[in-house]
């Protein structure tokens, strides 16, 4: 019996008839779906029209609707006001399908693959994977407006916080709290970037999406370096000026539980709006270059002294490294102000890399923030910046102001684990 049922599904195209039954058990799932609609459509009284006359009910008017079960059609009450001729389905309202032929359900979706890759890879995947059939703008619109809503929610959130004077917030004591700040330039479209000055004098077709991260470390491991706390890290992030920026991050250091903090650490290149943040939202914090930027300068260096010998580069660039891990920056410097300039271009980039290295010395002293079990590099940001920008520079994309924000809210939500959070709140709202 066994071997004859065997040879009967040998010959069964098993990838056809799994797919075959999800159909089915989709269109089976649609009708439960329009069923269980169905009850709730009569439960509404006559709602009052917001010029203040009660309005009358026009009996139900049918909406279609793509779910994750396919199109499902409900039929909802639908009420129309005498005096000023407005019309509401109130029942749209609470199933947030207001104004959209899509479910929240197949919203969630067409936001997920929108904000993780390009609009069109995204419809393609999704019609895959779920069997759920949208247009390419569906999934950028549907991407957009809920990245856009994810962001005006964080800054509600600010301003709240911001009004309250940001309490403390109460929990348990936490370890070292990290503050990492990173910017990626994303193509924009002309009008974007109109007026505003590129390289030689070319209009700019990029703009810089300012990114921070707060996460949390408490254990050293057995070789005694830093471990960063387990699904400890969140992601803020936009197209904005310093000064809103800083507000940003201040206030996810803050949720992060800022106060709680044992010790503040800063971490990022050498960009000065990095450091004017620092200065003035983490006074406290201990400020530290990432090791691996200031070992580039010396690296950039090293190519314009010593254009054709390698071995000397190396070397060269060995003597320096020592110095800067052993935060020795005093010496550093001096070695760069003995070096004999041969051409007045050499003399200046050495001047502008002394000066680099000088201006930063305090934030360079690695030998003694690893003796205080620090991080010194900014990989967990860069990696942001990887995942974050990677998405926004897509070849052939060029995005707007708007656009790239509300896709950056939805990449930070995902990568920070809110996505969850959000349609929580977004129902119970
Ligand atoms: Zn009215």
């Amino acid at each position: 019996m066994i071997v004859n049922a065997r040879r009967k599904l040998g010959a069964v195209d098993l990838e056809a008839l799994e797919l075959a039954t999800r159909t089915a058990l989709h269109r089976a799932g649609a009708r439960l779906l329009e069923a269980l609609l169905e009850d709730t459509a009569d439960e509404h009284q006559p709602p009052l029209c917001t010029c203040g006359n009660p309005m009358r009910c026009e009996g139900p008017r049918p909406k279609q609707l793509v779910s994750l079960l396919g199109t499902v059609s409900l039929r909802r009450p639908y009420y129309h006001c005498r005096h000023c001729w407005r019309g509401v389905a109130p029942l749209d309202r609470d199933l947030d399908i207001e104004g959209t032929q899509y479910s929240p359900g197949v919203r969630r979706l067409l936001a997920v693959v929108g904000g993780e890759t390009a609009f069109a890879r995204g419809r393609v995947l999704l019609a895959e994977l779920t069997g759920v059939e949208v247009t390419v703008k569906a999934v950028e619109r549907q991407a957009r407006a809920i990245g856009a809503d994810v962001a005006a929610r964080a800054e509600s959130d600010r301003l709240q916080a911001a009004l309250r004077g940001f309490p403390p917030q109460p929990g348990e004591p936490l370890g070292t709290l990290y503050i990492e700040m990173d910017g990626t330039g994303i193509p924009v479209t002309a009008a974007t970037s109109a007026g505003r000055p590129g390289k030689d004098g070319a209009p700019a077709r990029t703009r810089e999406v300012k990114l921070g991260c707060v996460f949390t470390q408490t254990a050293l491991d057995a070789a005694g370096r830093p471990v960063r706390d387990a699904r400890s890290t969140t992601y803020t992030g936009a197209i904005e000026n310093a000064e809103a920026f800083g507000r940003r991050i201040y206030h996810e250091a803050w949720r992060r539980g800022l106060h709680r903090a044992e010790r503040h650490v800063v971490i990022g290149d050498g960009a000065a709006w990095i450091w004017n943040v620092s200065h003035s939202y983490f006074p406290d914090a201990i400020e530290i270059v990432d090791i691996y930027h200031a070992r580039e300068h010396l690296w950039e260096l090293s190519r314009q002294l010593f254009p054709l010998d390698r071995k000397q580069r190396r070397h060269w660039v060995r003597r320096r490294q020592k110095q800067l891990d052993e935060g020795r920056i005093e010496h550093l410097v001096r070695s760069l102000r003995g070096i004999q300039a041969e051409t007045p271009e050499l003399a200046e980039t050495l001047r502008i890399q002394a000066a680099y290295f000088e201006g930063h010395a305090e934030r360079m002293r690695y030998a003694e923030f690893r003796r205080q079990g620090l991080f010194v590099g900014s990989g967990v940001i860069e990696a942001g910046c990887r995942t974050v920008g990677g998405r926004l520079k897509r070849s052939g994309m060029f995005w707007t102001v708007d656009g790239a924000n509300a896709i950056t809210a939805l990449r930070c939500a995902h990568l920070s684990n809110r996505f969850d959070d959000y349609w929580e709140d977004r129902a119970a709202a």
